[in-house]
C-alpha cells in the first residue's frame, strides 16, 4: 500500500524532480551551438520596465503558468511570459491563455515536464497540460537566416513553411507579429522587456507590425486576420502601414491551408466581437477571400435583407457569448451560407430540377466550395445541411408532421434558425409564432393546432399539381467533407 502511495505521490510531484539528463543534453547542444547563451538577460537595445513602473502583477497570472516559469527558472533556464497575456494584463484584462518562451529546447521541455506534449511541424512547441489548461511553451527562435536550412523553409512568395531555428531572446523578438505582442515578462525580476516600442504602441492603442509590413504579411498572410482580431478585441487602431499592407496583400490569404483558416475564423467570429470583426474584414477585403460566395451575395444585393441575416446571426451569437452561453459554430456558418445556397437552389429550380434534388445539390455545391477555402469538419457540414433541410418542413403543420418534426434531434437548432429567418424576412413571422406557440401548447391544444381547419389560410394562390416524369439528376461532388 505504502509503495503505491509513494508511487502516486512521485507521479503527482513528478514535475518537481530535477532532470539531470535534460541539463546534459542542453550542455551538449550549447557546445554545438555557441550562439545560444545560457542566460540571455544582457538584452541588446531593449528597454526594461521595472515592476514598479507597470501594472502586471503575479496575482493575475494563472497558477499553472507560474508553475511552468518557476520550474524553468529553478532548472537554470530563462523563462518569460510573452505575447497576448502580457498585452492583455497591461490592459487589466484576463488573458485567453498564457504563452511562455524559454531557452530550453523542446526535447528538454519534454523531459522536464511529464505532463508535456511536443506539437507542430511549422513551429515545434511544447504544450504543458494541466487538466483543461494548456500552457504553450516555445523555444526562442531566430527569424531569417542567410543560409536557409532544413530548419527553415518558405515558398517562393516568401511564406514561411517551417521555422525551427533556435536562438536567443534578442533573435526571438523580431519574428513576432505586432509590437504589442512582443513584450516579455521576466519571471526573475518581474520586469517587462520591450525591444520594439511595444509599450508606447500599447499606450497609443496601435497595432503595428514589427519590420516591413508588406514583407511580414507575405511571410504569413494569417497575420492580417490577427491584426483585425486584435484591433477589434482591444479597441486598438491599425497603424497606417499595416492598413495599406492589408489592402495590398489580402488576396494572399487564399494560399493558406483551409484547416489553419478554420481555426482563425473560429477565433474571429466566436469570441464575442463578431459584428465589428465582420465589418472590419469586409472593409479590408479579407471577408471576400474567406467567404467568396457570401461576399458575392452581399455586394450584389440591393435590399439589405441578406446582410441582415449575417448581421443578426452575429448579433445573436455576440449576445450569447456576453451572457456566458455557448455558441454553436455550425449555426453561424449555416446563417452565412443560407442565402447563397437558396440562390443556387432557385437557379436549379428554374432549370427544371425537382425541389428536393435542387436543395440537396445546391447545399453540396456551396459547402464543397466553402470548405476548400475554410475547412469545416464533416460533422459541422452535416449539421448545417440538417438545419437547412428542416426549414422546408416547418411549412407542414397538419396532422402528425409537426409532432414528428418536434422530436427531431436538431429541432432546437432548426427552430432557432427559423426565428433568425423570420427576424430578417426570409420566413413569415406568423410561421415562427405558430411554432413558438406549438412548443408551449399541451397535447390537446397541439391536436387542435394541427387540424386542417385550424391552419391559417395561405395567401399564395394554389398551384396546380404537376406530375413529372422522373429524370436522373446530376450527381454533385460531395468531396472535401461537405
Ligand atoms: P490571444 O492568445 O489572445 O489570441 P496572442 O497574441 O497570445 O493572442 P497567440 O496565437 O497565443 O496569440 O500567440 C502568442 C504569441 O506568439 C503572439 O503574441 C505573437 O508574439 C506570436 N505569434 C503568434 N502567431 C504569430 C504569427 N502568425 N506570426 C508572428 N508571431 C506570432
Ligand atoms: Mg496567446
Amino acid at each position: 500500500m505504502n509503495a503505491i502511495l509513494t508511487f502516486l505521490k512521485n507521479f503527482a510531484d513528478s514535475d518537481k524532480q530535477p532532470i539531470r539528463s535534460a541539463k546534459v543534453a542542453r550542455q551538449k547542444f550549447i557546445e554545438k551551438s555557441p550562439e545560444i547563451s545560457r542566460v540571455t538577460e544582457n538584452y541588446k537595445d531593449a528597454t526594461v520596465i521595472p515592476r514598479t513602473e507597470h501594472n502586471v502583477s503575479r496575482q493575475q497570472i494563472s497558477d499553472n503558468a507560474l508553475k511552468v516559469v518557476y520550474k524553468l527558472k529553478k532548472e537554470g533556464f530563462d523563462a518569460y511570459l510573452v505575447g497576448g497575456c502580457v498585452r492583455d494584463l497591461l490592459l487589466g484584462r484576463e488573458p485567453k491563455d498564457f504563452d511562455v518562451v524559454t531557452n530550453a529546447l523542446p526535447e528538454e521541455l519534454a523531459r522536464l515536464f511529464t505532463n508535456c506534449r511536443i506539437i507542430g511541424k511549422r513551429f515545434r512547441l511544447a504544450h504543458v497540460i494541466y487538466g483543461r489548461e494548456i500552457i504553450e511553451v516555445a523555444t526562442f527562435r531566430k527569424s531569417g537566416s542567410e543560409k536557409p536550412s532544413e530548419a527553415q523553409r518558405s515558398t517562393k512568395e516568401g511564406r514561411i513553411l517551417q521555422d525551427n531555428l533556435y536562438g536567443t531572446i534578442d533573435d526571438d523578438v523580431w519574428r513576432r507579429d505586432f509590437t504589442v505582442n512582443a513584450l516579455y515578462y521576466n519571471i526573475r525580476d518581474f520586469s517587462i522587456v520591450d525591444y520594439v516600442g511595444g509599450i508606447a504602441d500599447h499606450k497609443a492603442g496601435l497595432i503595428r507590425l514589427i519590420g516591413d509590413s508588406n514583407e511580414r504579411f507575405r511571410e504569413d498572410p494569417v497575420r492580417m486576420l490577427r491584426a483585425v482580431r486584435f484591433a477589434v478585441k482591444l479597441g486598438f487602431k491599425l497603424h497606417t502601414d499595416c492598413e495599406q499592407a492589408i489592402h495590398l496583400n489580402a488576396h494572399l490569404l487564399a494560399s493558406i491551408p483551409a484547416a489553419r483558416l478554420h481555426d482563425e475564423v473560429t477565433k474571429l467570429f466566436l469570441t464575442g466581437y463578431g459584428i465589428q470583426t465582420f465589418e472590419m474584414l469586409r472593409h479590408y477585403g479579407l471577408f471576400e477571400v474567406l467567404f467568396p460566395a457570401v461576399e458575392k451575395d452581399l455586394s450584389l444585393e440591393t435590399s439589405n435583407f441578406p446582410k441582415m441575416m449575417v448581421i443578426n446571426a452575429l448579433q445573436n451569437s455576440d449576445k450569447r457569448i456576453a451572457e456566458g452561453k455557448p455558441v454553436a459554430p455550425y449555426f453561424l456558418f449555416a446563417a452565412f451560407l443560407y442565402e447563397p445556397m437558396m440562390k443556387r437552389t432557385n437557379e436549379k429550380l428554374a432549370k427544371g430540377m425537382l425541389k428536393s434534388d435542387a436543395s440537396f445539390s445546391a447545399a453540396s455545391e456551396i459547402l464543397t466550395q466553402q470548405v476548400r477555402r475554410v475547412s469545416l469538419p464533416r460533422h459541422l457540414t452535416l449539421t448545417i445541411r440538417e438545419v437547412w433541410n428542416q426549414q422546408a418542413k416547418f411549412e407542414f403543420r397538419v396532422g402528425a408532421k409537426a409532432s414528428k418534426l418536434l422530436m427531431h434531434p436538431r429541432f432546437q437548432a432548426a427552430y432557432d434558425f427559423l426565428l433568425l429567418r423570420a427576424q430578417t424576412g426570409s420566413a413569415s413571422e406568423e410561421l415562427a409564432e405558430w411554432w413558438t406557440a406549438y412548443q408551449k401548447a399541451n397535447e390537446s391544444e397541439r391536436r387542435k393546432m394541427t387540424q386542417p381547419q385550424a391552419q391559417p389560410k395561405s395567401t399564395k394562390p394554389k398551384k396546380k399539381r404537376v406530375y413529372r416524369k422522373k429524370t436522373k439528376t446530376a450527381v454533385v461532388s460531395n468531396e472535401d467533407s461537405a
